[in-house]
């Protein structure tokens, strides 16, 4: 099935032309669904047109749940095809920021997270992508030129860079001049260490801001949690991001989420210091959300490691958990639908 959201100005001229329909058509198309509207509800397109676009699907994504927070609202969509993915929206003074998702699932197993418990099942288009933001923007009665979004999080289910061609693209058409025109510096990639496709981000589309999935500075541990390490070692991965600061000149994130007994201790934050040292970068520190599938608690040394890493210069914060109070942790709340679904 073609999704038309998954086209850029260019291409959607070429398929409207294609049609045999004058190519200022493609435009007011592109504009309609970037609104989250269906032709069919256009008041500028003909009926003819209307017909032929039947066809195709134009808006891959619905918003099929919302659960309001105190911060944040979790969304769960669904699909053209009946998948479900989720995502959330958090309210920061500086604007909203609306995390997305790059897959249905994900094949990294990494040992914590929920969205890898029933591993990959599809890759999300483009479009798909963009859908999530074009879907929130209309919930918050944004529009084009007055879009209610202001930074995008590539941190939902799934592995960006698994989905490397599709994500670029994405990344293409959120930043688009004839779309929503995000600004790069307001977009985050949080990978967990695939590096020769970071070699590849710093190449297609860098000044995105590169987050790391870090969570230990130990490559045998790191092995245990996260088995993309036994493709891509520590030395490598932190090659890659140096290359990708260089490169873009932008300081790197590193995430590190503090699991109980796992990776907090004063040994870890002194590794962490020699791992990261001389690079530009920030350490976010996560409280683990528990997965109930999952044997693992969050550590109650959180505010020691902290200071620990301060006290050695390095620049770092706890991420204050917006939608915790939700199931903010990704995959927890599409797995509890489902559940529920099953049940009934
Ligand atoms: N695959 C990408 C993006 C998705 S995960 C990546 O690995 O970065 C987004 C972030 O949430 C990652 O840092 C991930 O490690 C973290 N995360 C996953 N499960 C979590 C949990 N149960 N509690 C806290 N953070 C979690």
């Amino acid at each position: 099935m073609e999704i038309l959201l998954d086209k850029n100005l260019q291409e959607m001229e070429q398929f409207v032309i294609g049609l045999g329909e004058p190519k200022f058509r493609a435009k007011q198309i592109l504009n309609c669904l970037l609104l989250g509207n269906k032709p069919k509800e256009s008041t500028t397109l003909p009926a003819s047109l209307k017909a032929k676009l039947a066809d195709y699907v134009c808006q891959p994504i619905k918003i099929y749940r919302d659960i309001k927070g105190k911060n944040a609202v979790k969304f769960l969509y669904e699909l053209y095809d009946g998948n479900i993915i989720e995502g959330i929206l958090m309210y920061h003074s500086y604007g909203n920021t609306l995390c997305v998702s790059t897959q249905v699932g994900c094949r990294m197993g990494c040992k914590f997270c929920a969205s890898t418990l029933d591993g990959l099942i599809r890759n999300l288009s483009a479009g798909e992508i963009l859908g999530q933001f074009v879907a929130v923007n209309k919930y918050l009665g944004g529009t084009l030129k007055d879009r209610k979004i202001t930074n995008i999080v590539l941190m939902g289910s799934g592995e960006p860079l698994d989905n490397y061609d599709n994500v670029i693209k994405f990344l293409k058409l959120v930043t688009d001049e004839n779309g929503f025109n995000v600004s790069k510096r307001n977009i985050s990639l949080s990978t967990c260490g695939i590096a020769d496709k970071i070699d590849r981000l710093a190449d297609d589309f860098p000044g995105v801001v590169l987050t790391i999935s870090l969570h230990t500075p130990f490559q045998e541990k790191r092995q245990e949690i996260m088995p993309i390490a036994k493709v891509y070692n520590l030395d490598k991965l932190m090659n890659s991001v140096q290359k990708y600061i260089e490169k873009t000149g932008r300081r790197a994130v590193f995430e590190y989420t503090l699991i109980d007994g796992v990776n907090d201790s004063v040994k870890d934050a002194q590794q962490l210091r020699i791992l990261t040292k001389g690079l530009i970068c920030h350490i976010n520190l996560i409280p683990l959300n528990y997965v109930k599938e999952r044997d693992l608690k969050t550590s109650n040394n959180i505010e020691n490691f902290k200071q620990q890493l301060e006290n050695m210069g390095m620049s770092v914060t706890v991420r204050n958990s917006l939608g915790s109070d939700i199931d903010g942790a990704c995959g927890q709340l599409r797995r509890k639908v489902l559940g529920e679904n099953k049940d009934e």
